[in-house]
């Protein structure tokens, strides 16, 4: 090994780092990383497990004279997010990824790095080589295929694991603490419309809203972003009022969880309204402009040239789509009232598309209280049922309520206050993590996530701050020692 991180402290977690890197492990292509964590167990002789799915879980047992704390898994997946650049060759099944030292960060040429969640997973090797540490019972689980869907942790079983406290390696903020997460669920309305022959002297015209910043749907939800989709939609309910332009097709958003940054829609106007269509449309653009300045200066509203549309839909499908959408809550619902900046609850308009027969819709919806999932759930389904849509659920995801008095809480608290001198932020993600759905099939389980400071993940700027890994190295083996003794059952 060419050990390009020697000499970079702690020496063990760097160590697995580096071979972590040079093993390709992509979503879905874990097969050689699982290996290598199966093949670590059997030569340190400790008890190690695999499940149907692949997930591994190994066992150490705890150092002379604290098996009576409780026992505690440490946790991370082992797939990466494959990202490189355009001008990167760069094979993510075969290759090694070429690492190297940039001031205090480690980073990879032209690729993601992997820091997510590979540091995680070479904390946890390190805990488990350690021959010097001190702790109580412990767990290393390694889930499979995080970053596409959360498989592995969907497919763990009840009984695979016996610890009582889990501390998951997967987030990406020196000096935070998180204790919660949001649960997702989308909810699908199709409006199946009668395709209408265009009214005679009419014209078509494309409007284009475009130049908005778009991002996650979960983590940016509360940065007052536009959305694609709803603008164009306020500009065609007012049209259809105004003007009674006809929709042909509308198109906008791409992914269930991001927020749109473009849509456009095909409409047709009778031609001796067309002037009024521009005029208002460009009247629309300053208004809307005027409303998002601040955080979308690119926002743009125009209309563009088009082909001679076929087909219109009927005006009663077109009315109840355009009234639904409008009337349909977006962004943030509720915010937590228990952790500051925490949006607890909320809902994206994600994704519209025109065939010949319907309009499909795509929502998304996310809390970290499970019944407000629900609730907002069947808020968007109720709405859409209202406007004669055939609706539908998307898979659901549970959240992670945060429990501001768990115990594993409690001690990371004391143990970094006495380190550092000051509290770390206790915070929760308005966006998934593993630990909602082990904490389904482990409801009992007290849980927590923390991580060093790494930039850009899932992108190949992703960087891992060489100081952050030691401080959460220091606070990590700290906590071990001081885990609470077993509750007597
Ligand atoms: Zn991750």
């Amino acid at each position: 090994m060419s050990a390009v991180l020697q000499g970079l402290k702690p020496e063990l977690i760097w160590k697995h780092f580096e071979a972590i890197c040079g093993i390709p492990h992509p979503s879905k292509h874990e097969e050689k990383i699982a290996q290598y964590v199966k093949d670590f167990g059997k030569k340190h002789n400790l008890e190690t497990n695999v499940d149907d799915f692949g997930n591994v879980v190994i066992k150490k047992p705890a150092t002379k004279g604290l098996e009576h704390l409780t026992p505690v898994v440490l946790q991370g997946h082992l797939d990466m997010v494959p990202e490189k650049n355009n001008d990167t060759e760069h094979n993510f099944e075969t290759d090694p990824l070429k690492i190297f030292v940039d001031g205090d960060w480690v980073r990879a040429t032209g690729t993601t790095l992997g820091a997510d969640n590979g540091i995680g997973v070479a904390a946890a090797l390190a805990v488990a080589e350690s021959t010097n540490l001190k702790h109580g019972p412990l767990e290393f689980l390694f889930t499979l295929d995080e970053e596409t869907g959360m498989f592995g942790a969907v497919a763990l079983k009840p009984g695979f694991l016996d610890a009582h406290i889990l501390i998951n390696l997967d987030s990406e903020e020196d000096g935070a603490l998180y204790i919660g997460c949001a649960g997702g669920k989308n909810t699908y309305a199709k409006f199946k419309y009668s395709a209408e022959n265009i009214p005679s002297g009419s014209q078509t015209m494309k409007i284009v809203v475009t130049g908005l910043r778009g991002g996650h749907s979960g983590l940016d939800i509360a940065a007052n972003r536009g959305n694609a989709i709803k603008i164009l939609n306020r500009v065609l309910w007012g049209l259809s009022k105004e003007f009674g332009v006809r929709l042909a097709h509308i198109e906008g958003g791409s992914k269930h969880n991001a927020i749109p940054r473009e849509a456009n829609a095909v409409i047709t106007v009778e031609k001796n309204k067309a002037a009024g269509v521009k005029a208002y449309i460009e009247n629309f653009n300053t208004t809307i402009k005027a409303e998002h300045a601040t955080v979308e200066p690119g926002l743009l509203v125009k209309t563009e040239e088009a082909e001679t549309a076929d087909k219109v839909m009927d005006v009663i499908t077109q009315m109840n789509l355009l009234n639904a959408l409008y009337a349909l809550p977006n962004g943030v619902v509720t915010m937590s009232p228990d952790i500051k900046d925490l949006v607890e609850t909320s809902t994206n308009l994600a994704v519209i598309t025109t065939d010949s027969l319907s309009v499909n819709v795509v929502t998304s919806q996310r809390s970290s209280v499970e019944s407000e999932k629900e609730d907002v759930a069947n808020m968007a389904y109720s709405l859409f049922s209202l406007s004669g849509a055939e609706v539908s659920h998307g898979d659901s995801y549970p959240g992670w309520k945060p429990n501001v008095h768990s115990p594993i809480l409690k001690v990371m608290k004391e143990v970094y206050k006495s380190k550092y001198g000051n509290d770390p932020e206790i915070k929760a993600i308005h966006a998934g993590l593993e630990c909602g759905i082990i904490n389904e099939r482990y409801p009992e389980m007290d849980m927590i996530s923390f991580g060093p400071t790494i930039m850009g993940a899932h992108s190949p700027d992703e960087k891992v701050q060489i100081s952050a890994v030691a401080k959460f190295w220091d606070l990590l083996i700290a906590v071990l020692e001081n885990v609470p003794a077993k509750k007597a059952v």
